[in-house]
């Protein structure tokens, strides 16, 4: 006791009431804890949350809600923002030391090499997901417009490409393929009436928005039904009938529909490349997340959900520290959600359904990349090379070759110099237990690099040599640096659920929801819209009003 009272009487007067602060602090934090449907408490807050209901009393705020998010991928990063712009306090933990998640890009000696986007959808200003990205702080931005989707060669040096220009692009398949003059017509026609249908908006407009799209309904049925190979049946030109299945990111199984509904926006300069690339892209949203005031906490890996009274009560991480909060929003692996950090309890038939094991074979699951002491500007900025005959390159056996060219951004390379990568399906299991044998690993890696620059040399002449920088990551890789085991998602099939791209939950839990793209979102709009509904759901759960604008 003695000791005690010395201790306060060496107290300065501010010392004194910063412990009282903290007793007061942790005295009511007990008594609202136990107290169902009270929120967490901040005292002598100096800027009250931009939303949120707050009841204040004698200069303390009570009732400000909190959301803690689980990694800062597209899904989180979106949740986190929107959470910010309806009053939360929202603390995320990310394992990695980068916002992003997938959505991101690495250099090497000088040449950035990207790991995502294509396309981005939402860049005409007219697009609800255009007003995300306003929201988010990605947009306005510097993007590249291309005036083609791809182009397809054959061996025999015929070589079609794919315009973004509707005219020109009739007019060039006529000169090439006049014996299917009227498929072509019916081809281009259906791109031209979905110019202003872009499907990727539904995960905002919701069951509305798919109203709009009454009016192409036939062309949407009509394309929907048929994979790109099926449609391609029809064709009688064998070059045309071989190239149209992999005008699509060389993909022939996916249905026509999503080729038409890509091109289409390319078309109508929806989707673009941003300059800079995939990590740029989400850095933006990181910046705004901290304009609104979030903090992410990096290097911070969430190993437990905190499940209390069926509702998600915080986290708790790898150094053993715990977080509450009122909410709680996974951009977590699917699957990593549901068994690492709850455990695997508190699964709905739904969910149970969904965790199924996961097929092995990935779609764009090896990158192989390659800075070239080469100038690209000129050349096309997707390519697909269809191969004399099918050649083995690490698990795949592949009879074409889809090739990205980078040209087009020359941020991305050393001046004069380009970045050249190709993509590959890839098996999960055959990476994951190769990188068991370092050794074998990274020879496996190196060989790979090594075929696929011989493979290109032929088309690049004298591409071998001028290889300054290879750099290959597998899905090992991509599970290393995100969480994610299935990247791109499994090859087999096309999951209709992601048109709508809802948070996903459990009967089981309230307050807990999962985003992202292994949780159903489409793309990067599709996370960044799952996101911002699971901040709208948790605003609905808590009773507060979501910050966000309609779009
Ligand atoms: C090759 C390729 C090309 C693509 N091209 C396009 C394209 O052209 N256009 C397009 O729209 N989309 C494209 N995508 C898809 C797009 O990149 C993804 O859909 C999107 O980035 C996925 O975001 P996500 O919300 O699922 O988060 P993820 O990318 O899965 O990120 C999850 C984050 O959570 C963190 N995390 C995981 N577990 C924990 C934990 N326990 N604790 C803390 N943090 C954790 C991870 O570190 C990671 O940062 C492409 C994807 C690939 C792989």
């Amino acid at each position: 006791m003695a000791q005690i009272d010395e201790e306060i009487e060496n107290q300065t007067g501010l010392e004194r009431i910063r412990r009282m602060h903290e007793t007061m602090r942790w005295l009511l934090d007990r008594m609202l804890a136990s107290a169902p449907g009270t929120h967490k408490v901040d005292f002598f807050r100096r800027r009250p949350p931009a939303g949120g209901r707050q009841i204040c009393c004698g200069g303390l705020i009570v009732g400000s809600k909190s959301l803690i998010v689980v990694g800062a991928g597209m899904g989180g990063l979106s949740a986190a923002c929107y959470a910010r712009l309806s009053g939360f306090d929202v603390k995320v933990f990310e394992a990695h030391n980068l916002p992003g998640g997938m959505c991101t890009s690495w250099k090497r000696s000088g040449y950035t090499f990207d790991g995502s986007i294509h396309h981005l959808a939402g860049c005409h200003p007219a697009s609800p997901i255009y007003g995300m990205w306003e929201e988010l702080g990605a947009m306005p931005r510097e993007l590249v417009f291309s005036d083609h989707l791809t182009q397809v060669e054959d061996p025999d040096g015929r070589t079609v490409t794919v315009y973004t220009d509707l005219n020109r692009l009739e007019d060039h398949l006529q000169e090439l393929f006049p014996a299917d003059g009227r498929w072509i017509r019916q081809y281009t026609s259906a791109l031209n009436r979905m110019v202003p249908h872009d499907l990727l908006e539904l995960p905002l407009t919701g069951y509305g928005g798919l109203l709009q799209h009454a009016t192409v309904l036939p062309t949407l049925l009509r394309w929907g039904r048929v994979t790109m190979r099926a449609a391609a049946e029809k064709l009688t030109d064998p070059f045309f009938k071989a190239a149209f299945p992999v005008f699509q990111y060389a993909w022939p199984d996916i249905p026509a529909l999503i080729h038409l509904n890509l091109l289409a926006q390319c078309v109508g300069r929806n989707y673009a490349f941003p300059v800079g690339g995939s990590l740029p892209f989400a850095q933006s949203i990181a910046a705004r997340f901290a304009d609104l005031g979030g903090e992410i906490a990096y290097g911070a890996r969430v190993t437990q959900i905190l499940i209390e009274r069926g509702r998600a009560a915080g986290v708790v991480l790898e150094d053993g520290s715990e977080h509450r909060a009122d909410a709680v929003i996974s951009n977590a692996f699917e699957r990593k959600t549901t068994f690492d950090l709850l455990g695997g309890a508190h699964m709905d038939k739904a969910l149970r359904a969904r965790m199924a094991e996961p097929q092995d074979n990935i779609n764009m699951g090896t990158h192989i990349c390659l800075g070239v002491d080469r100038d690209l500007t000129d050349e096309p900025h997707a390519l697909v090379l269809l191969l004399e005959e099918p050649v083995q390159l690490a698990d795949q056996m592949i009879d074409r070759l889809p090739i990205e060219l980078f040209g087009q951004d020359p941020s991305l390379a050393p001046e004069g110099k380009g970045v050249i990568k190709v993509l590959l399906n890839a098996s999960y299991r055959f990476w994951r237990d190769l990188h068991d044998d370092r050794a074998a690993y990274a020879d496996a890696k190196a060989e790979l690099a090594q075929r696929v620059a011989e493979l290109l040399d032929r088309r690049f002449p004298g591409l071998c040599a001028q290889v300054e920088v290879a750099d290959v990551a597998t899905p090992v890789t991509t599970e290393r640096f995100t969480g994610n085991e299935r990247a791109y998602g499994v090859a087999q099939g096309f999951d209709p659920g992601v048109i709508f791209s809802r948070p996903r939950s459990s009967q089981e839990i309230r307050r807990l929801f999962w985003v992202g793209q292994s949780a159903g979102g489409a793309g990067i709009p599709g996370c960044a819209a799952q996101g911002r509904g699971a901040v709208k759901l948790v605003c609905k759960e808590l009773g507060t009003r979501f910050g966000g604008r309609k779009l």
